[in-house]
């Protein structure tokens, strides 16, 4: 017994060690969120600034930087759903093909970068990206103001580095990452123009009319809530140079099970009537379509 608690705790030392020792390579890219000051792994593996405020590393190894609890009404349930949809089925396949491979023709082949994904969730568009990339030196940081989704992320993919924060204010250094994902996710280009280098890249993912629209037609809400992804490519191009806009839309065969796990995952389907999701989960057809824009921009 005592031998098996040495081991646990032995577990979790090395597990917040390793998070420590990457989060020291890139500690210049990063600054403390409340004063903006250089940020370091100080003693007991803890984030410090020159200021002296700290941060505890968790013991999964990720951080949280943010001053007090977010409001966030993502859950563990949400997270592991969306997980599964995304590590399990093929349903992002095409996207994350396509972000590897803009990513590989607009970057230089040589040379350390970092891709940051704002919004990450529990990690798995940012590990999918990462594993893709040919080029061993790069470096994924995945940012979200939910703690439970970096939580999570932070126990799975080990090679990354994960931050509880806010994307208004973003615990990274000015000019800091090459690439900035955003997928799915509201964005914040103020900061994001702060922290993207000046050959950067920012690739973000919003849907169009089809997105979905198996799940959206089931609970009535496809016409109510159409994807009109207009007005956000235009602030989009207000803040970057749009350079491409890449349009993805692809099919894929869900099982009643991914089905259910995708009316998890999926905020518009949360308070919907429980019969009609029910008839989407074990309906005849588990074709679910997804219909992306990706945009591709760089500083104007
Ligand atoms: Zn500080």
């Amino acid at each position: 017994m005592e031998i098996l608690l040495y081991w646990k705790e032995a577990l979790k030392l090395s597990s917040i060690e390793e998070s420590a020792k990457r989060i020291q390579h890139h500690e210049q890219q990063l600054r403390c969120p409340i004063c903006h000051q250089p940020i370091r792994i100080g003693e007991s593996n803890k984030l410090i600034c020159t200021n002296r405020h700290s941060f505890d590393l968790a013991k999964q190894g990720y951080v949280n930087l943010l001053n007090q609890p977010s409001d966030s009404q993502y859950d563990k349930k949400l997270f592991a759903s969306r997980r599964q949809i995304i590590t399990e089925t093929g349903l992002y396949h095409l996207l994350h093909k396509k972000i590897a491979e803009i990513v590989a023709e607009n970057l230089p082949e040589a040379g350390q970068y970092m891709i940051l994904d704002a919004g990450s969730g529990e990690g798995s568009h940012l590990h999918e990206v990462v594993k893709s990339q040919q080029e061993p030196t790069v470096s994924g940081i995945g940012i979200d103001i939910s703690k439970e989704g970096v939580k999570m992320a932070a126990g799975q993919y080990k090679d990354q580095m994960w931050f509880v924060a806010d994307l208004a204010n973003l615990p990274i250094a000015d000019q800091s990452v090459a690439v900035i994902m955003n997928i799915l996710s509201p964005a914040n280009y103020q900061e994001f123009k702060r922290v993207l280098v000046d050959d950067g890249l920012i690739i973000k993912v919003v849907p169009r009319s089809d997105y979905l629209a198996e799940l959206r037609e089931a609970i009535g809400k496809k016409e109510a809530q159409a994807y009109d992804n207009k007005k956000i490519t235009s602030l989009f191009g207000e803040h970057f140079q749009l350079i491409d806009v890449i349009s993805l839309t692809n099919q894929v065969e869900l099982t009643a099970q991914e089905r259910k796990h995708l009316s998890q995952m999926a905020p518009l389907a949360w308070h919907a009537d429980q019969e009609k999701i029910d008839r989407f989960v074990h309906g005849s057809s588990g074709n679910v379509t997804v219909d992306l824009d990706v945009l591709v921009g760089k500083h104007s």
